[in-house]
């Protein structure tokens, strides 16, 4: 596995590599878990080599504490990676990536970025537009793979390789979860043990919400998993939408050749979990 810092260093690795070889690439911010190695899993299946990058992207964070405080352990995910055979790692610095200009380039993603995430993380999806379309013309994938977990981003990256016409393909990958449910995520580790206990209520209750959308409209179900989280003092939900899978629009009537997930955002004191399902 071929670790590089700079950007000149993995362009060159890349340019080396004999012609027609495929390039699956997977963005992290590091603090890997196996979710992002059910990502890298599924990219080893379909590509010749298998770039990751870890990076936490400063222009991303609406929070300086949350930058601050984003957990950092590169040694553990140095070889978690060689665990799961990725080809190289590519880990630059704030400096290499936005020289000392560190700020987001500004991007419509559609009108997408302002639902659901885009209402609570001020500028988040412009952070997140500018780093992943920089990473994409460093790493030049032909496959991009993002997970589920993150509807809304998975949504707004392809819409910006469609606008922009990027020549790769971007995959969306399965939530990948705890035993008891819970979304496997970086933050879980910083839960107590009385939130951790808890926090498989969030899937429990986005499972039955499913099952309520068979027979009620949107607005009952909404009601009814608000009243569920009311009853749990240790869970405070800041959204549940069901919307339009497309745009992300929050649905009036059921249209039954659309297809609908319901978005969750919680806080377990002061971990902010989010998570989402099909229905
Ligand atoms: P992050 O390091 O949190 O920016 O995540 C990097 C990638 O891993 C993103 O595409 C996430 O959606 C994805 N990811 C994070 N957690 C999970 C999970 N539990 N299952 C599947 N993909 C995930």
């Amino acid at each position: 596995m071929l670790v590089f810092a700079k950007i000149k260093s993995v362009q060159q690795k890349i340019k080396s590599l004999k012609k027609g070889t495929t390039i699956g690439f997977v963005p992290t911010m590091g603090a890997l878990h196996k979710g992002h190695l059910s990502l890298i899993e599924q990219a080893k299946k379909e590509n010749d080599v298998v770039v990751v990058s870890i990076f936490v992207n400063p222009t991303q964070f609406d929070k300086k504490e949350d930058l601050i405080n984003y957990p950092k352990t590169i040694d553990t995910d140095l070889s978690l990676l060689k665990s799961v055979f990725c080809d190289i790692v590519f880990t630059p610095t704030a400096e290499e990536i936005y020289s000392n200009n560190i700020q987001s380039q500004s991007f419509s993603f559609d009108g997408l970025e302002h639902q659901m995430e885009g209402k609570f993380r001020d500028g988040h999806f412009n952070g997140v537009g500018t780093i992943v379309k920089r990473l994409f013309e460093i790493v030049t994938p032909h496959k991009s793979y993002f997970g589920e977990k993150d509807f809304q981003q998975l949504q707004i990256i392809r819409t910006m390789v469609k606008k922009h016409q990027m020549p790769l393909k971007v995959i969306g990958c399965d939530i990948y979860r705890e035993d008891d449910g819970l979304a496997m995520s970086s933050r879980n580790a910083r839960l107590t043990k009385e939130h951790r206990k808890i926090a498989p209520f969030i899937y429990k209750t986005l499972k039955q919400a499913k099952i309520e959308f068979g027979t009620k409209n949107a607005l009952e179900v909404v009601n009814w998993v608000e009243q569920e989280f009311d009853k749990q003092p240790l869970l405070e939900l800041e959204y549940f939408e069901i919307a339009d899978e497309d745009t992300l629009l929050t649905i009036e009537n059921k249209n039954p050749k659309q297809k609908y997930r319901a978005f969750i955002a919680v806080f377990a004191d002061k971990i902010r979990l989010i998570d989402n399902i099909s229905l």
